[in-house]
């Protein structure tokens, strides 16, 4: 027997479940699931992701079997229902709906209404006795299918609709009457023959095939693309089609639509939250161009159903337990609920409802802490204004998105996307979002709306982007053909900065101060479970005090790389970096690097003092001297300038001996030159005098009372020998100041591990290492010799090439052509990499090397303490990866401690259940 592709909901019963999402996306299992839970729900049938991905395998042609299951369930539909489709006297009108198995808001294609023609609308209004409510449908049907369907823009038959209010003096959309409506469905009609030179299809089952494709389609549409790749969707899913019965909420004043959330979706409070409007179809609610109502003014209009309603959705959060985001629509005071999901938040709110659900006993800690993705977090270490600053506050918009933000405001998507890539920080203003701007709301700092509610298209997206969002902001006025907007009398430019403010919805000029955030309340007991679960250590990566104290804060165990370079570079040391690179002899040297130790004393000093016997690792000198010298190129300008103007002989004479040196020190391949360990095998002194500093320091702190741990670390190590060099020097001094101060504390002297030959001979380099820690930024460099500095321009292309024209690299058209080479290919071309190896570690190849390492630095000393300081040591799935080698701990900048406390407790979790949670 054949695959079954169509399921059948409605009737009390349902061919599918809520478990079926692969294969009947979000969408048909939670309608499939409503109905079995007895929830009333119209009926109707989801024509499966696998249906989709076979109109693509035959390049856009259903097999024939799939098209009489379909049939087949329509004729079920209509005996149901007791309406058939297109009959003219009772006509059953239906909704041709995407969704796929992760929910992508406003990505892909509705056509609601389908079924209406010029027959079936008289039906329609003789059937209801409203004959208003049947023009209405229509008008909206034939623009919505034009829109979708036709490719025929929505904008033509919106000005024409304008057009209409205007002259018949109508305020809304409701003033208009039904023979105002039946007129408008004649110019739309005449519309779509002027511009397609083909009649408006009459037919409902030619309506209904092409509206099903359409939505097939739009899984391929440039905003679903982007969505996918932004939310790490795989793009071979496809998604279903739900084709369902028609209620209609704009039958009159005992008719309503609406959405809403079982608990705030922004603040995580457990109240009914959401919209409606009376007389009206659900685009009616997010498009803003009603304002609608409180939900909770529903009790009043609309007593018996707004009780029921409640019932309801109280009914599908326990069930899902989880949030739920649903969608009704009232006809003639029956209720009927037409989507139900996981509700969409802000992480504040995940993070509430995630500890408020285990306190009601819905859910465990353990699935608590599964309901966040790690990189969320980022979202809660956002700043907010300064509340002491005095603020130019010229409007107050709805509250969307919290948090605060600061930019120059833009008007389109397009040139917030180019500031943004110039560096520049940017607020888009826009009347109203739409799917359309979402690579420009991508970029902006904040988003602000002139129009729409909190479940407008502005409010949702920007809340799961983490973006700080004002949204119907009514009393700015914008323009956005002139690029400005007024409020209050003023005028606000293109360029000029604003602030926003997402909690309260302030709007204000100017940049407003902003503060970092405290991590309390809930968060503090969401993190403290994250804790108790977690094995792997954290530390951070920190070279001032304050970036410590920072990282304490957040709830680092210590510093897991100090680049002491980077502490030479200060304004006040680097002509003393400078007189050591120049000297010429050891003695001179030595004289420049004494006047370095007692800075470098006080750098060492401060961090032991923040970290409060937490171990403190510091890495010795990396980078290659001439780093810290003047560029050779403008070196030689610069001598060639002194002498044109007969400078004083002696700075000329400086300037050469510097120009000397520097060419002495030049190297074709710095990053493989003197550096690393080779610098202090090179020159011991520099070792002595950083080691000199670590222990002076140590043994000071000490003194005060505070505990210390420090950990010297050698780096870019690839031969034991090299390692035992340097340890000699280090435990020599380390020893010498000791006795000298007597004082006595643990200190260790290990190594990084960041080039292949290390990690391939870990377990020789393990007899001298008393610890490893993985600098995968260069191990990943020296595996795929890609430069870490100039490997952006293709690695990008790497991960989009199916994207691209193999020939000329020019992005390609909806249909494969490029318009550059005039070509058309018939499949996509590969992609290399799936993600950005300098940011998510390649576990296939460098964690291949980061493994043997592990395993072979313990086979000679068991026990060995490992971790990882390179960037992915901050990165959720690398992070799992460090979890599942058996690494220590995982070291990353002091912003992403949180993000990888949470990633290290969810790969405990999914090492208990695995294939749970994630997207992949
Ligand atoms: C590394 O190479 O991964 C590392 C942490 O060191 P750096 O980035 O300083 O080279
Ligand atoms: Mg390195």
């Amino acid at each position: 027997m054949a695959a079954k592709r169509v399921f059948f909901f409605g009737g009390g019963k349902a061919e599918g479940n809520g478990a079926m999402k692969d294969i009947l996306g979000g969408k048909g299992a939670g309608l499939a699931e409503m109905t079995n839970l007895g929830v009333p729900v119209p009926p109707g049938f989801t024509i499966s992701t696998e249906a989709c991905n076979l109109y693509y395998r035959y390049r856009g042609k259903l097999p024939q079997d799939v098209k009489a299951e379909i049939s087949a369930n329509l004729s079920k539909l209509e005996r149901v229902i007791g309406k058939k489709l297109g009959d003219p006297k009772n006509p059953l009108l239906v909704s041709v709906r995407s969704g796929s198995k992760f929910s992508m808001p406003g990505m892909m294609d509705t056509v609601l209404n389908l079924g209406l023609n010029d027959k079936t609308v008289e039906g329609l209004a003789q059937k209801s006795r409203n004959p208003r409510f049947a023009y209405d449908s229509y008008r909206r049907f034939l623009m919505m299918f034009s829109d979708v369907v036709l490719d025929l823009p929505k904008g033509n038959f919106v000005d024409i609709f304008d057009e209409k209010k205007l002259e018949r003096g109508a305020a809304y959309d409701v003033d208009l009457v039904a023979e105002d409506l039946m007129d408008l469905c004649g110019k739309f009609k005449a519309l779509v023959k002027e511009r397609l030179k083909r009649e408006f299809p009459q037919d409902p089952l030619v309506q209904l095939e092409l509206a099903r494709d359409a939505v097939f389609r739009s899984w391929n549409n440039d905003r679903a693309k982007y969505y996918r790749k932004t939310n790490g969707i795989p793009d071979d899913l496809g998604t279903a089609v739900n084709v369902q019965a028609m209620v209609f909420g704009n039958m009159g004043d005992d008719c309503a639509t609406g959405v809403g959330f079982t608990r705030n979706p922004a603040t995580g409070a457990k109240e009914f939250y959401g919209e409606y409007l009376v007389n009206a179809q659900g685009e009616d609610v997010v498009a803003g161009t009603r304002t609608p109502h409180q939900i909770r003014d529903m009790k009043k209009a609309l007593p018996r159903v707004f009780d029921q309603l409640m019932r309801i959705t109280a009914k599908l959060e326990k069930h899902y337990k989880d949030v739920q985001d649903f969608e009704f629509t009232i006809e003639g005071n029956t209720l009927y609920m037409l989507q139900t999901r996981n509700g969409k938040r802000t992480t504040a709110a995940a993070v509430k409802i995630a500890v408020d659900m285990v306190k009601e006993k819905l859910i465990t800690k353990e699935e608590a802490l599964l309901r966040l993705e790690p990189q969320q977090i980022d979202q809660l270490l956002h700043p907010v204004i300064d509340p002491k600053a005095r603020l130019d506050v010229v409007a107050r918009g709805l509250p969307a998105s919290p948090g605060a933000a600061t930019g120059a405001a833009v008007f389109h998507a397009e040139r917030a996307v180019e500031w943004a890539t110039e560096g520049k920080d940017v607020i888009l203003v826009r009347k109203e979002t739409s799917p359309d701007d979402i690579h420009g709301m991508d970029v902006a700092r904040g988003i602000l709306t002139a129009k729409g509610g909190m479940t407008s298209h502005a409010a949702v997206v920007a809340r799961q982007m983490g973006k700080t969002c004002v949204a119907g902001c009514d009393a700015i006025d914008v323009d956005e053909t002139t690029n400005r907007f007024m409020v209050g009398g003023k005028i606000v430019h293109e360029g000029d900065f604003i602030s926003l403010n997402g909690t309260t919805g302030e709007v204000i000029l100017g940049k407003a101060p902003l503060i970092a955030p405290a991590m309390t309340g809930a968060f503090g007991v969401f993190m403290s479970w994250a804790d108790a679960v977690r094995r792997l250590k954290v530390r951070a990566n920190a070279d001032t005090p304050r970036d410590a104290r920072v990282a304490r804060d957040f709830g680092a165990e210590g510093i897991g790389l100090c680049r002491t370079e980077h502490m030479f570079f200060a304004e006040d040391r680097i002509p003393i970096m400078q007189e050591m690179i120049l000297a010429r002899t050891m003695e001179n040297r030595e004289a420049a690097l004494s006047k370095l130790l007692p800075m470098q004393r006080d750098d060492f000093k401060g961090l032991y003092r923040e970290m409060k016997g937490y171990p403190v690792t510091i890495r010795l000198l990396d980078p290659p001297l001439h780093e810290f010298l003047p560029k050779r190129e403008e070196l030689m300008v610069e001598v060639t300038k002194l002498e044109l103007i007969h400078a004083d002989r002696s700075i000329i004479e400086e300037k050469k001996r510097l120009l000397e040196r520097v060419e002495e020190l030049h190297e074709f391949n710095p990053m493989l030159g003197l550096r690393g360990c080779r610098l202090g095998i090179y020159y011991p002194e520099i070792t002595r005098m950083q080691a000199r500093a670590i222990f002076e320091a140590a043994c000071d702190v000490t003194r005060e009372g505070i505990r210390v741990h420090p950990e010297v670390m050698i780096p870019l190590v690839s031969m034991a020998g090299e390692m035992r060099a340097q340890k000699e020097i280090v435990v020599a001094v380390a020893e010498e100041t000791m006795r000298r101060h007597k004082k006595k504390f643990p200190y260790t002297v290990g190594t990084m591990i960041e080039l292949p030959r290390a990690a391939v001979t870990a377990d020789e380099i393990a007899t001298e290492a008393d610890f490893f820690s993985f600098g995968t930024n260069d191990l990943t460099q020296t595996t795929f010799g890609f430069s870490r500095d100039d490997s952006g321009k293709f690695i990008q292309n790497y991960m989009n090439r199916s994207e691209l024209c193999p020939q000329c690299g020019a992005k390609l058209e909806k249909d494969l052509s490029c318009a550059v080479c005039k070509v058309t290919y018939t499949k996509r071309a590969e992609n290399i990499l799936q993600a950005d190896v300098f940011a998510t570690l390649d576990q296939v190849g460098v964690g291949q090397l980061v493994r043997m390492g592990v395993e072979k630095g313990r086979s000679t000393r068991p026990g060995l303490k490992v971790g990882i300081c390179g960037e992915h040591g901050g990165d959720p799935k690398s992070v799992e990866f460090c979890h599942r080698i058996g690494l220590d701990y995982v070291s990353c900048s002091p912003y992403r401690v949180p993000i990888a406390r949470l990633a290290a407790a969810q790969a405990v979790l999914r090492e208990k259940k695995p294939g749970k949670g994630g997207k992949k």
